[in-house]
């Protein structure tokens, strides 16, 4: 049974195993294609979506990590949204047992049904890798592709019956922190994952942005569950990002702002409630 199980696996990822260029291929002409190409011919397709599957969890780790010393040290206290509203002990255990069963359980074998999804959808690993506009261009796609799926998605997990049973999870916390960012009932995980595949599979873009964007996606929603209204960041430079304090200020509200960071639909739908800058009366 567990041979059958290891062939059919192999048989799925069986075209991640050869990855070598001939003559008459694209060749790489920069440092990322070289490294690409010599990520893809070491470890095959398989290989990189587990290289970027890694470095997607511990950036997180390390995002939630550096808004964890913010609270401990006492960092850019002028931009806390919260004041004063800092994480127990208990709280940082129970998110990261959360994270640690979602991303095994949940978000390794997402990404694992999707590899070959993906392939079959025609997306390309081949070079040459997209130019820098086409790259930014469709991450910005995908940004506001995944605002506009995760809004309904999250009204629909604010009806009655699915807040009770699965989103209350999520707002457990009431002044989120960085790592809170993906703790939530498992069922809201494939959900609220769903709609983050969902405009990659319309644009169908190139492996290399494919994979930024998740890594893109986590880090915007570490922001936006730090406490932090850092206005440096960039993506405040984007326009309608109510980012951070738009966030949290659905955590402590409830019913309003459901758009991932973008404040444009909830405007249009009569859903939006002004971010609060950093004050001293919460
Ligand atoms: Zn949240
Ligand atoms: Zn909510």
């Amino acid at each position: 049974m567990i041979a059958q199980i290891r062939e059919q696996l192999y048989e799925l990822f069986k075209s991640s195993e050869v990855h070598s260029i001939a003559l008459s291929d694209p060749q790489p002409t920069n440092f990322i294609e070289y490294t690409w190409l010599w990520i893809l011919e070491s470890y095959g397709e398989f290989g990189l979506f587990l290289i970027f599957y890694l470095s997607m969890a511990f950036l997180y780790a390390l995002g939630g990590l550096f808004f964890y010393f913010c609270d401990k040290f006492h960092w850019f206290q002028s931009r806390k949204i919260q004041i004063k509203k800092y994480p127990t002990s208990d709280d940082i255990k129970r998110c990261i047992n959360n994270l640690v069963t979602n991303y095994i359980l949940i978000v390794l074998p997402l990404g694992i049904i999707s590899f070959p999804f993906s392939r079959i959808l025609g997306m390309q690993h081949s070079l040459p890798l997209p130019p820098v506009w086409r790259f930014l261009f469709d991450m910005l796609l995908c940004l506001i592709g995944e605002d506009f799926f995760h809004y309904w998605m999250h009204r629909f997990f604010h009806t009655p019956w699915f807040y009770k049973n699965i989103h209350k999870e999520h707002h457990y916390y009431t002044a989120p922190f960085g790592f809170t960012a993906s703790y939530a009932h498992p069922v809201e995980v494939v959900f609220l994952g769903l709609a983050t595949f969902a405009p990659a599979f319309i644009l169908r873009p190139h492996f290399i942005t494919f994979y930024s964007w998740f890594i893109l996606r986590q880090l915007d929603a570490v922001l936006t569950h730090s406490g932090y209204d850092i206005e440096l960041f960039p993506f405040n430079l984007l326009p309608t990002y109510g980012g951070t304090a738009f966030h949290d200020y659905h955590h402590k509200e409830f019913t309003c702002n459901y758009g991932s960071r973008f404040t444009w639909l909830d405007k249009l739908l009569g859903t939006y409630k002004e971010k609060k800058s950093p004050t001293k009366s919460n």
